[in-house]
């Protein structure tokens, strides 16, 4: 989804600009230290606000261009994360 943005919108194909290069870095970083592991909730209904507010601020604009992108450029991905959208909060793992 940031190749997505970053192609629209800063013109580098088939890499991506040094911007979203670090906010990819930052949300997997991010993922790999999400407590609920593979078994989490899509992030918008998720309570752990592990995002800084900066990156939470460009991860945003780029779901927000992105989202319904997705629908074209990746109907299967796009399914997923609906299904992934609806599913309920897993139970909060115990803290590691
Ligand atoms: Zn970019």
């Amino acid at each position: 989804m940031i190749a997505m943005y970053c192609r629209d919108h800063h013109g580098a194909p088939g890499q991506l600009c040094a911007e979203c290069l670090a906010l990819r870095e930052y949300a997997m970083a991010r993922l790999d230290r999400c407590v609920y592991g593979l078994g989490k909730p899509a992030c918008k209904h998720c309570p752990v606000h592990c995002y800084r507010k900066s990156m939470r601020e460009s991860m945003r604009a780029v779901m927000r261009y992105a989202g319904p992108r997705m629908v074209w450029e990746h109907p299967l991905m796009a399914f997923r994360h609906f299904i992934d959208s609806r599913r309920k909060l897993p139970a909060k793992p115990p803290a590691k």
